[in-house]
């Protein structure tokens, strides 16, 4: 015999990262053509919270290499982990991470 229960998971594991998208202050959007900025490598542990800084890798956006705050990133399997620009919805550079301590509660 099977041991199976017949209770299914309801809730989904990947909340979406939360992204701040409070606009910069600066009011000099200046020309974009600089190369993108480069990420650290930085190892994330996974289902862990963080803080980072990200800066948007699209030349097109008015956000392109503006680093930004972000207080809260999940970093779901510890690989997949994805910021978008809050301004052209296009994946993010992850500039830097630190691991939030104390984790923020489960809801
Ligand atoms: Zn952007």
């Amino acid at each position: 015999m099977s041991d199976i229960n017949g209770t299914e998971p309801t809730t989904t594991e990947e909340p979406p990262p939360v992204v701040d998208p409070e606009p910069d202050p600066d009011p000099d959007p200046g020309p974009s053509t600089e190369p993108p900025l480069q990420p650290e490598p930085y190892t994330f542990q996974p289902y862990m919270w963080y803080s980072a800084t990200c800066a948007c890798a699209t030349n097109t956006c008015p956000n392109y290499n503006i680093v930004q705050e972000v207080p809260m990133m999940y970093s779901n399997n510890g690989t997949n982990v994805v910021i978008y620009c809050g301004v052209c919805s296009k994946r993010a550079t992850i500039l830097s991470a630190a691991l939030l301590s104390p984790q923020p509660p489960e809801e």
